[in-house]
């Protein structure tokens, strides 16, 4: 499949069915597999075959669906996960342990924040936040001799900062640790972060790749080209025997291409079991195979929106790499020339009072905590998610009390133009 292009590939990646075999990705609704003799079942424990023996390691469903992912960002191997916040953390605690250290962009998701700066601190792990914008000093300074990673979005969630890739895999590679990018915004359809240099990628696919509000989902996919044992000495899980495999040693057997995810799937997946059902799996392939139609529409309802609040007199900024203003246009035009995603953020010069009226009399786009789904959808930071902090705090955030989060779905854009200037007249 690697050979047809990306809309091909979206359609019918990762599954070709043999002979008289069902055309689509079937469900496979069991917990566990069948074996003829013991010794069959024990070259599976031991990764001496490769097989199915129980759902919370693999499913052949969710292995289709990773497969299209996996050909989608031009990797070597995948997995899904529970969820995305699952994905980032299995990325990360496959490469990290108890004293390790990870430098991580500051222009990220805030449950990925959280997970990084509370909930791995506890395990152990500390983090470094560099801005999005570190020239290459200020990210070489970040580093320490425990760094086992860097983690960066391509866009990020809900600041919309672009990522310089290429800089950041510079930096990580400089130090002989991987970079991992959360690709969720973009989706592999308007970038493809290993062209870049990316080592993991991950996906919230909850988003775009479900696109239609209704599968929580992760993916992880690793590129292959990392190559681990250069760097042994850091990482021992991947590099030295794994007692509980009978001493195997990922990067030995399974090689670049395969070790990352082999070991994430066999220990990661085993221990915490955070797995996709494949009811789920096989509803995120629906929505994978129209992703390549789907994005440029996205794209096309926030560029149009984009321009249209900009011009508004109501409007006091907004955020758009699609819009030459934008700071993050240059680097933009770089990562993400054919567009970068549906979610525009922007400010109301009336603040948080006329923030609050603009989205009650939204009558197309729904107050929601999502984005990235086939309906508009909105939210004002300061009055959900961020409701704890006070304007000061906002603010040092970097999401101002008047900040309006608006995903575009896939509606006409007239009528979304329409139903946006009508809920701006009325503050
Ligand atoms: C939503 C999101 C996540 C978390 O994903 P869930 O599927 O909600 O767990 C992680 N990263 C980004 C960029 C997101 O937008």
């Amino acid at each position: 499949m690697s050979d047809y292009k990306l809309g091909t590939r979206c359609v019918q990646g990762g599954y070709t069915p043999g002979n008289g075999e069902p055309r689509q990705i079937p469900i496979v609704q069991s917990t566990t597999f069948r074996y003829a003799t013991s010794e069959d079942m024990g070259k599976l424990f031991d990764l001496e075959a490769s097989g199915y023996f129980y759902s919370r390691l693999q499913n052949p469903t969710n292995d289709l669906v990773a497969a299209k992912i996996t050909e989608l960002e031009g990797g070597t191997a995948g997995m899904l996960t529970s969820s995305g916040q699952a994905a980032n953390f299995f990325a990360l605690f496959n490469i990290c342990e108890c004293g390790d250290h990870i430098v991580a962009s500051s222009g990220i998701y805030g449950g990925t924040f959280n997970l990084i700066s509370v909930t791995m601190a506890k395990m152990g792990i500390t983090a470094t936040f560099v801005s999005p914008d570190a020239s290459e000093e200020e990210l070489d300074a970040a580093f320490r001799p425990n760094t086992k990673a860097v983690f960066g979005e391509t866009i990020a969630n809900p600041a919309l900062t672009v990522l310089d890739i290429e800089k950041f895999a510079k930096a990580a590679h400089a130090h002989g640790v991987p970079l991992i990018v959360d690709n969720t915004f973009p989706t592999p359809v308007n970038c493809r972060p290993f062209e870049w240099g990316a080592d993991i990628v991950t996906h919230s696919t909850t988003k775009y790749m479900d696109g239609h509000g209704t599968a929580l989902g992760g993916a992880i996919i690793d590129h292959g080209v990392f190559d681990w044992m250069a760097h042994a000495e850091k990482f021992p899980g991947l590099c030295t025997p794994d007692e509980s495999y009978h001493g195997i040693t990922y990067a030995e057997k399974f090689g670049k291409e395969g070790a990352f995810i082999t070991k994430c799937t066999s220990q990661l997946m085993r221990d915490f079991g955070s797995m996709q059902s494949p009811q789920n799996a096989f509803i995120l392939n629906l929505g994978l195979e129209s992703l390549h139609v789907r994005m440029p529409k996205h794209v096309e309802n926030a560029q149009a929106v984009a321009e249209f609040l900009y011009s508004h007199p109501k409007v006091a900024y907004v955020n758009y790499s699609g819009l030459p203003t934008d700071k993050y246009y240059e680097v933009a035009q770089k990562y993400l020339p054919h567009g970068g995603c549906g979610v525009v953020s922007f400010g109301l010069k009336g603040g948080r009072e006329a923030a609050s009226v603009f989205m009650r009399e939204l009558k197309l786009g729904a107050i929601e905590t999502h984005v990235a789904d086939a309906r508009t959808c909105c939210l004002n930071p300061a009055t959900s998610t961020h409701r704890q902090m006070n304007d000061e705090q906002l603010k040092e955030a970097g999401v101002p009390a008047e900040l309006i989060r608006i995903s575009l779905g896939l509606e006409d854009k007239e009528d979304l133009i329409a139903d946006i200037s009508n809920a701006l007249d009325a503050i």
